[in-house]
């Protein structure tokens, strides 16, 4: 148990929240045009795909936590050099070890190492990244350690192997069974790759993920049903389904696809929760299905705004301490981040939450949780009560976003609709 802390917001925390760890690994084959996460094509000899996207996703909390994929290769899998996979995880080393001093005798409830495509790093770098984290961290008995892995990058035994080091979730960047729809993605895997590597996490993992899109180019309710169906087959413990969204700064913005419009997404969206609660995947999150003990500890953990320390390029960190709560974001660029980290100097910028941040901050996080969270739970990680955002509370209440359940914090059906209205409605005056 954490020691009871004040912080200076004017509240009070009870305890410092669970603390997670996620580690970036930036590199893919090739950049899919929808994504504008921190993701750089890798290049023999160690360059980088020419400016990576403004937003960087990794491990902020702000973020689609998408549990993203990539990237295909028949015969091998030409990731980054044994050299540069060692200087990376000696930055990484290093990065945490310059960290440490902020996590002091906590110890770590999940790891989550995302990217970019993690599973481009052999298996050997994978065990010696997950052996520096045992080193110098105290890890929970049982802690979940997740990792992405594509279908492109899909060898039976690379699979295993990385279960063999201390990973115990893989999350599958599959986001389609169909390959027409794998081809307008940009991907380059193809479906029978996608199902070749559930069938292997299915063997070697007690819990993995599925990473799936809807709202696709030229996708119908017919294709999408094939799709559920094909998803359903597995009876994966955990799925991530998401909308193709258009982001800032990526191909698909300069060169839009046609979507299924508004209504038909809605439609899709409804179909998918319908589907997979009738097979035992219970909707808990924006985009998260789950059985029973399967539901994404690390994500929760975000949700719930906890603590996470971020490294890696482009992470990001949000940490509690006695008297503050600050967030960090690394340096982008892999190589200006291996450069920065081996001098101690990963961080590229750091800020502290002030009192007036804090309710949006939570209530971005806490609004995406289907069942909500305890009304408690806004003073223990934030410390400020409850009363700092009472009239706003009730304006969405009477608006019919928010139940009026006062020992919630929750979205109604209409406010889970237009989500993005309902957490504008907590942003600082
Ligand atoms: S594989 Fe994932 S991280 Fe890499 S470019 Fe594609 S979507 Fe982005």
């Amino acid at each position: 148990m954490a020691p009871s802390i004040t912080l200076d917001t004017g509240g009070t925390l009870t305890q410092l929240p669970p603390l997670s760890l996620y580690v970036h690994l930036p590199w893919c084959l090739k950049k899919c045009p929808y994504c504008d996460f921190n993701s750089h094509e890798w290049r023999a000899g160690g360059a980088s795909s020419a400016p990576a996207p403004a937003r960087v996703p990794a491990g902020g909390p702000a973020v689609a936590i998408r549990e993203a994929g990539a990237t295909m290769l028949a015969v091998g899998v030409a990731g980054p050099d044994p050299q540069t996979e060692a200087d990376y995880i000696d930055a990484l080393q290093a990065d945490l070890e310059a960290a440490l001093p902020l996590i002091w005798g906590r110890s770590v409830q999940t790891v989550f190492i995302g990217g970019g495509t993690p599973s481009l790093f052999s298996p050997a770098a994978i065990d010696r990244l997950l052996a520096m984290v045992r080193t110098h961290l105290r890890l929970a008995p049982g802690a979940e350690v997740t990792m992405e892995a594509n279908p492109g990058t899909f060898e039976r035994e690379r699979f295993r192997a990385y279960a063999e080091a201390g990973v115990n979730r893989l999350s599958i960047g599959v986001q389609s069974f169909d390959d027409r729809m794998l081809m307008a993605l940009g991907r380059v895997h193809d479906g029978d790759q996608a199902r070749r590597a559930i069938e292997t996490a299915a063997q070697c993992y007690p819990t993995f993920n599925i990473d799936l899109m809807y709202a696709l180019p030229g996708q119908d309710l017919a294709a999408l049903d094939a799709e559920i169906a094909t998803a359903l087959a597995f009876a994966p413990p955990h799925v991530s389904w998401y909308h193709l969204t258009i982001e800032p700064n990526t191909r698909f913005a300069r060169f839009p696809p046609v979507q299924p419009d508004d209504d038909m997404s809605a439609d899709m969206q409804q179909r998918i929760e319908t589907a997979l609660s009738a097979a035992g995947l219970a909707h808990y999150e924006v985009s998260a299905y789950a059985r029973a003990g399967h539901r994404a500890q690390h994500n929760l953990n975000y949700w719930e705004f906890g603590d996470y320390l971020g490294i890696g390029a482009g992470a990001h960190s949000k940490l509690s301490f006695h008297d503050r709560i600050i967030r960090q974001a690394r340096y982008r660029h892999p190589r200006r981040y291996v450069e920065a980290a081996r001098s101690g100097q990963a961080v590229e910028d750091e800020r502290r939450l002030t009192r007036a941040d804090l309710p949006f901050e939570f209530m971005l996080n806490a609004l995406r949780l289907v069942e909500g969270v305890p009304v408690g739970l806004l003073a223990e990680r934030t410390g400020s009560s409850v009363a700092t955002i009472g009239r706003t509370l009730q304006a969405a209440v009477d608006k019919g976003l928010l139940d009026p359940d006062p020992a919630v914090i929750r979205a109604t059906p209409l406010g889970a609709r237009f989500l993005n209205d309902l957490q504008a409605m907590f942003l600082p005056t």
